[in-house]
């Protein structure tokens, strides 16, 4: 249903109810992304929510907002958590506008809060220096970065040193932690593996398909010709672009199942690698700490069980000792996903039900200078789910368990920055003189 406010002496109404007003570009709350941004006259639909959401599933509702309709620019929920501003853009149909926002939030209110967070680690830094506001803008002044404005960021000196000696410090801890073997895996993934993984029925809005133009002569002459005067870049036409199924690889351990197909794990093992990750974020995207192309480096562990909550036990370890080197505050907690609103509910229930996922949080500084939690990495269970899909087995031909941690190496780097700042001399030793 519809609430009405009455804004600048009374909001126009339509004929089914709806409450509108208009609103200038930028609406001053919302830090727009580059893409796909014109001169939009945005108008304003309130809805009631159906059931009170708490602050979590408010920010879950307002970050997948993104991906309700392309005539929404964004939808904000009201700090009561009752009803949210549903912000649209120039020329949508309004009525189906509201219906399809009103189903995806019907699905988004479903989620039952409240679950005990646990926390397994916390590190306190020793740096009593301000947390630094600002460090995307800090990094890009220096020349350490550059950001595309597509989710994407190059970047080179102390940044890319900092970088370097996130991956190699943990893998140098992996390596006396546990008897890891190191790997390499692409960045590209088929569609086959990703379904098989559940990443489409968990996460089918976050997934880039690689397209390519038709193997026919005329097509690939058409493309060449168009964009060989032109100002821009010419895409092929639609019917000229097929997908053979390749696809961004959006989690770092996805690659590797297929590879342990028929394998005995009988005895544990760990592998560890640095994988390149990509999550279409539309427009999310947000300097170094939500990217759309990032770096993680992942630790595997298959196993019986008892060896993959053991290895998830000692990894907790291994984080410790990594925040404690780059000496910054740093709690595991645990979490879910943000999955896709319409299996979120009963996903994120079995997550939290089940304890199987935590998440290494950093705080750091939004953009609106407030404190927030970033969540650095994952600790995850998968219990024999992998094992069975990809059929590889532990004792007695059973289904394989495994675990993996996931670590994104440039919101590290983001964190790292934020809580010592600029002075080199506020950063631990051995990391100071590594990096500047
Ligand atoms: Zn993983």
């Amino acid at each position: 249903m519809c609430v009405s406010t009455d804004v600048d002496g009374g909001a126009p109404s339509t004929e089914h109810g709806l409450c509108l007003r208009d609103l200038p570009y930028g609406v001053g709350h919302e830090r727009t992304g580059g893409m796909n941004q014109h001169n939009h006259k945005f108008k304003e639909i309130i809805v009631a929510l159906s059931r009170g959401v708490d602050p979590e599933v408010a920010g879950d509702i307002e970050k997948q907002s993104v991906f309700v309709s392309q005539s929404i620019e964004r939808i904000y929920v009201e700090p009561d958590g009752k009803a949210v501003r549903i912000i649209t853009r120039d020329g949508a149909d309004l009525v189906e506008v509201e219906a399809k926002a009103k189903r995806f939030l019907e699905a988004m209110v479903r989620q039952v809060g409240g679950f005990e967070i646990k926390v397994s680690m916390a590190c306190k830094r020793r740096d009593s220096g301000p947390y630094h506001y600002g460090v995307n803008d800090e990094l890009i002044k220096r020349g350490w970065m550059y950001d595309y404005g597509k989710g994407q960021v190059a970047y080179s000196g102390p940044v890319l040193k900092l970088a370097r000696l996130i991956n190699d410090k943990v893998g140098e801890l992996y390596k006396s932690a546990f008897n890891v073997n190191e790997a390499h895996f692409p960045a590209m993934v088929d569609a086959d593996t990703l379904r098989k993984c559940g990443y489409f029925d968990s996460h089918p809005n976050s997934v880039s398909f690689i397209g390519n133009v038709v193997e026919d002569f005329d097509a690939i002459e058409e493309f060449r010709r168009a964009n060989s005067c032109s100002e821009d870049a010419l895409l092929p036409q639609r019917e000229h672009v097929h997908m053979d199924g390749m696809c961004l690889n959006p989690a770092a351990c996805f690659p590797c199942y297929p590879t342990l197909t028929g394998m005995d794990f009988s005895t544990g093992q760990c592998f560890t690698w640095q994988g390149r990750v990509f999550r279409y974020e539309s427009r999310n995207i947000d300097g170094l700490e939500r990217l759309y192309e990032f770096n993680v480096r992942e630790l595997m562990f298959v196993g019986d069980e008892n060896f993959v909550r053991s290895v998830r036990t000692n990894a907790l370890t291994v984080v410790e000792e990594l925040a404690q080197f780059f000496d910054i505050d740093c709690q595991v907690q645990t979490a879910t996903d943000p999955f896709f609103a319409t299996i979120s509910a009963a996903k994120k229930f079995w997550q939290a039900s089940q304890e199987v996922k935590s998440e290494i949080n950093i705080p750091v500084l939004g953009n609106d200078g407030q404190m927030k939690q970033l969540a650095c990495g994952s600790i995850n269970l998968h219990g024999n789910f992998f094992g069975k899909r990809f059929v590889f087995s532990a004792a007695n031909g059973e289904p394989a368990h495994s675990g993996c941690v996931g670590l994104g190496i440039e919101r590290w780097v983001f964190a790292a920055f934020t809580q010592h700042g600029f002075d080199p001399m506020r950063w631990p030793e051995a990391v100071r003189n590594k990096i500047f």
